[in-house]
């Protein structure tokens, strides 16, 4: 296929907006359609496609979004960094709703999801010791810092399976660990991504603090959709500003995730 974007965005459908010259591409992979159409236009000089992680009419949870289907199709389209904005809870009484954090690194405490492309004809094993792309998140950094944005970097981003929340003892026992904060998504998306060799940043939104972090009633979906909406624009002018400040050339070691394994079929 012809190289259609470079640039992945993975997120909410509040990005549709994002692009110019906007154009929607169906697209189907050998691990099933993607969670959505593929929205490939323009950010500046830079070619985007856009996958709404959930869905278009969010009917994906995030134990059953595809992630394979999502990056391989990417990758396919020509994508080679994928940028990942998110939603988190926070694990930190420091860190409170409207805070963003660029993580360095993730816990996995999913279940149950594939999180491999390599499930046949031997085992491929990749490093994956440091989860994000550092060139990546050294973009998101500044130009969050350079939009007036408090901003973390780096700390340890816990993924859960989901749908439910934490519970208040589970949420101590990641904050007893330091860890930062907690999302659902973030894993398997990362790996699959460094599967594929795609540089990968995840620009994590807090909207509240996990359960174990404050006292009351924890944290409802409702409080978390309503803060999020807010968010929506300042986090669309920050994913813009990230995609046009990206190395044309990758430097980071992420490309050559592959080098040196014999894999059992052809990447995209
Ligand atoms: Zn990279």
């Amino acid at each position: 296929m012809v190289t259609r974007a470079d640039i992945g965005v993975i997120g909410g459908s509040g990005f549709y907006s994002l692009l110019d010259d906007a154009e929607e591409i169906e697209l189907n992979t050998p691990y099933g359609p993607p969670s959505d159409v593929v929205t490939v236009g323009r950010i500046g000089s830079r070619s985007v496609a856009f996958i709404p992680r959930h869905g278009r009419d969010h009917r994906f949870p995030p134990h059953r979004i595809p992630y394979r289907a999502n990056l391989w199709a990417l990758r396919a389209l020509g994508v080679r960094q994928v940028l990942a904005p998110s939603a988190v809870g926070s694990l930190k009484a420091e860190y409170g709703p409207g805070a963003l954090v660029i993580p360095d690194q993730l816990v996995d405490r999913t279940s149950g999801r594939v999180q491999t492309y390599y499930d046949t004809d031997g085992a491929v094993h990749v490093s994956f010791s440091d989860p994000y792309c550092p060139a990546g998140r050294a973009v998101a950094v500044s130009a969050a810092r350079e939009s007036g944005w408090q901003t973390v970097d780096g700390g340890t981003l816990v993924v859960i399976e989901g749908p439910r929340f934490s519970t208040r003892a589970e949420s101590q026992w990641f904050a007893g660990n330091g860890w930062s904060i907690v999302g659902m998504t973030g894993f398997p998306e990362a790996i699959l991504a460094r599967e594929l060799a795609l540089c990968y940043t995840s620009i994590s939104l807090v909207t509240d603090h996990d359960a174990g972090v404050e006292a009351g009633q924890g944290v409802t979906h409702d409080e978390v959709l309503a803060f999020f909406a807010q968010n929506v624009v300042r986090m669309r002018t920050l994913v813009s500003a990230t995609v046009q400040a990206l190395p044309e050339q990758r430097d980071c070691l992420c490309g050559s995730a592959l080098d040196g394994i014999k894999l059992p079929f052809e990447l995209p």
